[in-house]
């Protein structure tokens, strides 16, 4: 099994998807049974999803009500 420094290390290209299969396995299994790199995935992806969102997300004006619809629907 991985270790959760070597989990931490391959995060990122585990979340491209750029592992190959049988690391990602290892991963998986790591998540499935670590509670605490279970939880820094999530948190990592919550981060991506609002980073994400800066980047690609153009509102349109006057749309701050819906914006904020979205926002508290993410917390
Ligand atoms: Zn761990």
């Amino acid at each position: 099994m991985v270790s959760c420094k070597k989990l931490a290390q391959s995060l990122s290209a585990y979340m491209d998807g750029n592992l190959d299969h049988e690391l990602c396995c290892e991963i998986e299994k790591h998540l499935s049974v670590c509670r605490r790199c279970s939880v820094l995935l999530d948190s990592v992806r919550k981060v991506l999803i609002v980073s994400g969102d800066e980047r690609t997300f153009e509102l349109p004006m006057g749309n701050e009500d819906r914006l904020h619809a979205f926002l508290s629907s993410r917390m």
